[in-house]
């Protein structure tokens, strides 16, 4: 109720701006459905999501009319600090949290680097000298992790099982006495999976490590209550969930040893340096505050339309198979394998046709990478190279869904057709194990 009503100052008394309705906002993203005369769908919401018109609007209000700098004593800047705190608290309410231990960041990467440089340089003079993590972290885990390791850091990777989920067990083996941290996703953002954060932080906190976890891609999607988690440290992102992007937060329990690495001014009680991005940090309390109050519905339908969708690949095209399956996952993701397919050469196929996918594997250097998440699950590397991350959201229809589907068998076997790739890659085998 509280919030709703600091939200509705922002449109209303503050900014002088009129609660935009959907259709007006929305007139633009529903005109870009349809692009070229052809009809165009998105089903790459874990790359982002569109803002919902509420963040765009409250986004915009306070770039107008919040323009003080939210460290200055007088008015337009206490104006612009009281906006900040209302923003922390709509966030703090999403997760559990107490809104003093959120840190408010330029995104997801920022709050990842944040977490473990900081415990990292805190920790280090106690002798702490090695970290854990999976294998198939997000790269700003995975990155940062392999910077930690040039400056003399052991880190230990562990894998998933064949179905991407990281076992309790195997991650209490990997702690060593001078462990300082376990960094362990909470979702995948390649296959969905939902890993045991909980009953890995409980074995890891009584043996002294410090445990963080990147939300990325569950926040807005599942509940999640970093009380529940047991967490020292929790890493999100507005963009995932109908924010604005380039503005995040990182979670840090109360006495958390960790250093700012973002150093300067006293921002954010001296832990994150830098002059607020005030419109952003607003727009993700908005994007918080929607994901809140829509947590179950968003999830209880995007999670049909996903099954659908799954099915309906499986069921349309022959000698398909999904990763993951089986698993708890988030509610909007499914990452479907093609046998005898390049994923990129399917992924460029169908946005021709007016659909937005992705794949895990990269292309550099004309050589398709593959996806690490898959690899690091055991697949064969044929395996890596033909799966396509497909991810709904909250606007995705039941047309789109069966659109996708009646698109899917006729590109399939032209590409299948095409060339049979599967010869030329070593350790293929068509039908998966
Ligand atoms: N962590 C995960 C799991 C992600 O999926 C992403 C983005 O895709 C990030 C971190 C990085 O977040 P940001 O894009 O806000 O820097």
């Amino acid at each position: 109720m509280a919030t709703t009503q600091r939200r509705a100052g922002v449109y209303g008394k503050a900014g002088n701006l009129s609660r935009p309705s959907s259709a007006a906002i929305y007139g633009r993203w529903y005109d870009l459905r349809v692009d070229s005369g052809r009809a165009r769908a998105y089903f790459d919401h874990n790359a982002t999501t569109p803002v919902d018109p509420e963040v765009i609007a409250g986004v915009a209000a306070t770039m107008r009319d919040e323009f003080g700098n939210a460290s200055s004593v007088h008015h337009f800047g206490q104006r612009a600090k009281a906006r900040l705190e209302e923003a922390r608290e709509q966030l703090a309410a999403l997760i559990g949290a107490s809104p003093a231990e959120l840190v408010f960041t330029s995104g997801g990467t920022e709050a990842d680097n944040f977490a473990i440089r900081g415990v990292a340089e805190a920790l280090e003079p106690l002798g702490r000298r090695h970290l854990v993590t999976t294998a198939i972290e997000h790269e700003a885990v995975l990155t940062t992790m392999r910077a930690l390791e040039r400056r003399g850091w052991r880190v230990t990777r562990v894998n998933p099982d064949r179905s991407g989920v990281v076992s309790a067990e195997a991650l209490e083996a990997a702690l060593a006495p001078d462990t300082a941290l376990l960094s362990l996703m909470h979702a995948n953002n390649e296959v969905g999976t939902l890993q045991p954060v909980a009953a890995c932080a409980a074995v890891a906190r009584s043996r002294g490590v410090l445990v963080h976890t990147d939300a990325v891609q569950s926040v807005g999607k599942v509940p999640v209550d970093v009380r529940d988690l047991d967490v020292d440290l929790l890493t999100l992102s507005g963009h995932k969930f109908y924010g604005p992007k380039g503005v995040g937060a990182l979670w840090i329990r109360r006495g958390t040893r960790l250093l700012a690495t973002m150093t300067g001014g006293k921002q954010e009680r001296s832990r994150r340096a830098g002059t607020e991005n005030v419109p952003g940090i607003v727009g993700l309390g908005i994007a918080a505050h929607l994901a809140a109050t829509r947590l179950e519905e968003d999830g209880a339908a995007q999670t049909v339309l996903r099954d659908v969708l799954e099915q309906g690949v499986l069921a349309a095209v022959a000698e398909t198979h999904v990763n993951g399956q089986g698993q708890a996952r988030v509610p909007n993701t499914t990452n479907i394998g093609f046998a005898g397919i390049e994923a990129e050469s399917l992924l460029i196929a169908l946005d021709l046709e007016g659909f937005a996918v992705s794949t895990g594997s990269a292309c550099s250097s004309g050589t398709l990478e593959p996806s690490h998440v898959l690899k690091a699950m055991g697949l064969s590397l044929h395996d890596t190279q033909n799966a396509l991350r497909l991810s709904v959201g909250r606007h995705t229809t039941r047309d789109q869904v069966d659109r996708l589907i009646a698109a899917l068998p006729a590109i399939t076997e032209r590409l299948r057709a095409l060339t049979d790739r599967r010869a030329a890659i070593p350790g293929a085998d068509r039908r998966p194990a």
